[in-house]
């Protein structure tokens, strides 16, 4: 069921089904996004603020090799 492949697939980030949303990392305007994923190296981090911690409305980091793809018409 997951094609067969013995390597992780490094997925983005915005595809993947560990990023959520970061209520305290959160303010009024903006909606912040962790990585929910204890085995990956960025745990915890924000995945929608630039190095220079501009905030961001959608997700840009680029992703690891612990992601998992968002299963899809499981809802
Ligand atoms: S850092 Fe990896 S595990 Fe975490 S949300 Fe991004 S792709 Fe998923």
């Amino acid at each position: 069921m997951n094609g067969g492949s013995l390597m992780a697939k490094h997925i983005r980030c915005a595809e993947c089904r560990f990023a959520r949303p970061d209520p305290k990392a959160s303010d009024r305007n903006w909606t912040a996004y962790e990585c929910g994923n204890r085995d990956s190296e960025y745990y915890r981090a924000l995945l929608n603020i630039t190095r220079g911690g501009a905030k961001l409305s959608w997700i840009t980091w680029a992703g690891c090799a612990w992601g998992e793809p968002v299963e899809r018409g499981d809802a």
